[in-house]
């Protein structure tokens, strides 16, 4: 589906800001050109543990210093972080924390929120968000799928936990346990897509149309109306990437 078609679905969902993730250099230009051709799309500017293994982490600073100035419409950091699977020919531990530590630092001197990626890595990435400081520092931890004991961690630091697609599985017994604990202030809703679609999307491309549906998922296990999960998403969203 073209750019055009999925931002006019999401709209008729009643989706009216959105906020594209870069996750490469690459990926980057593309949300920094899409947030320049439609006015309710903002983006972010980061490198995924595994992407651009080709530069080191000096260069990639300078690069994304470039790309935060660029549009004007830079919303936040990442994603970035940790991701210890067994992804091959990536990253080892070490160079990824290097590469977080530098996101990390660039997300306090812009005073931009980061958005983390965290697959395995609770350890390394409470250390360096603890490391660097917290006197200004924001951000949330995306598509949270962790334990309650994790979540309260980020809670603690004042971040937030964005729920997607993968809360409406079967399995998600545990992480439906963390979405009832949240505050109400304190999470967000996003899609990931086009990965993750929600469980009746199974196996096809996911849209950010979609998000409607995570956020009817939140409702019902928060016991809330869809209008006030709706209302404090939106909020919280614009409350953490100082949307306008
Ligand atoms: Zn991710």
């Amino acid at each position: 589906m073209p750019p055009d078609q999925i931002i006019k679905e999401a709209n008729l969902a009643g989706v009216e800001k959105m906020i594209s993730i870069g996750t490469s250099i690459k990926d980057n230009e593309d949300v920094i050109s899409l947030s320049d051709k439609y006015a309710c799309v903002f983006h972010t500017v980061g490198i995924y543990p595994h992407d651009d293994l080709d530069h080191e982490v000096p260069d990639l600073k300078e690069i994304l210093i470039k790309q935060i100035n660029k549009s004007g419409k830079a919303v936040g950091i990442g994603e970035c972080g940790i991701d210890v699977t067994n992804w091959k020919g990536g990253r080892s531990l070490e160079d990824q924390e290097a590469l977080f530590e530098m996101q990390i630092k660039l997300a306090k001197e812009y005073r931009l929120p980061l958005v983390i990626h965290n697959r395995n890595g609770d350890a390394p990435v409470f250390k360096l968000l603890n490391d660097t400081g917290v006197e200004w520092l924001r951000g949330v931890s995306h598509c949270f799928s962790s334990s309650w004991e994790t979540a309260e961690k980020f809670l603690d630091l004042g971040f937030y936990l964005s729920f997607s697609g993968n809360t409406t599985y079967p399995s998600a017994k545990s992480l439906r346990e963390v979405v009832k604990k949240v505050p109400l202030e304190m999470f967000i809703l996003e899609t990931d897509s086009p990965y993750l679609p929600p469980q009746e999307h199974r196996g096809k491309i996911n849209y950010p149309k979609y998000v409607k549906i995570v956020a009817e998922e939140v409702a019902q296990v928060k016991q809330k109306s869809l209008e006030e999960i709706e209302k404090f998403s939106y909020e919280n969203t614009c409350r953490l990437f100082n949307l306008l």
